[in-house]
């Protein structure tokens, strides 16, 4: 599997499947869900709405991922995973470590070969960059998937830097 950086925003990607740091709700919310279901349209949100009615009645557990179509975006399938909230007295890292491997168990479910990941909760959740950074790195690399391709799309340059730094 190659690992490959960009500085961008992901609902430009074209990938087989963009990960969306989703929260549990499934039904949007700021960030990369925000931006992910303003571009994709309102199918996205029809099918989360599906999904809160069959599997997931008590919204999608942080950790845990699950996938809808893309809707209008350039991908074809969006995998909605919920990263946990930073917290310094609790040590969430596995969790953050599950939603990387979890949707790389989904995306393998799909046949999907090339997965683009935003950098899950450093943003409204408050990881720090360079922690989340060395998490997903190592989660990713442990994982066995038949994912070739998995791009890690940093909205800012800082956080590409320090991406780069750490990879
Ligand atoms: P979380 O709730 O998991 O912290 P956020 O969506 O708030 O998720 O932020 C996760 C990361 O994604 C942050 O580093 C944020 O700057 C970045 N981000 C926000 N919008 C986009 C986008 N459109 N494309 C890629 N990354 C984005």
């Amino acid at each position: 599997m190659d690992i490959t950086l960009v500085q961008g925003d992901i609902t430009e990607q074209q990938a087989d499947a963009i990960v969306n740091a989703a929260n549990s709700s499934l039904l949007g919310g700021g960030g990369v869900d925000g931006a992910i279901h303003r571009r994709g349209g309102p199918r996205i949100l029809q099918e989360c709405r599906q999904l809160r009615a069959s599997h997931y009645g008590k919204g999608l557990p942080t950790g845990q991922a699950v996938a809808t179509t893309a809707g209008e975006l350039p991908a074809t399938w969006v995998i909605h995973t919920v990263g946990p909230v930073y917290s310094t007295s609790d040590d969430r890292s596995h969790l953050l470590a599950s939603c990387y491997t979890e949707s790389l168990r989904v995306a393998d479910s799909l046949g999907a070969r090339t997965v683009a990941f935003p950098a899950i909760s450093t943003g409204v959740y408050g990881w720090p960059m360079a922690d989340a950074a060395r998490i997903a790195f190592e989660a990713v690399r442990r994982a066995e998937t038949s994912v070739t391709e998995l791009r890690f799309v940093l909205f800012d340059r800082a956080a590409y830097d320090v991406f780069e730094s750490r990879l």
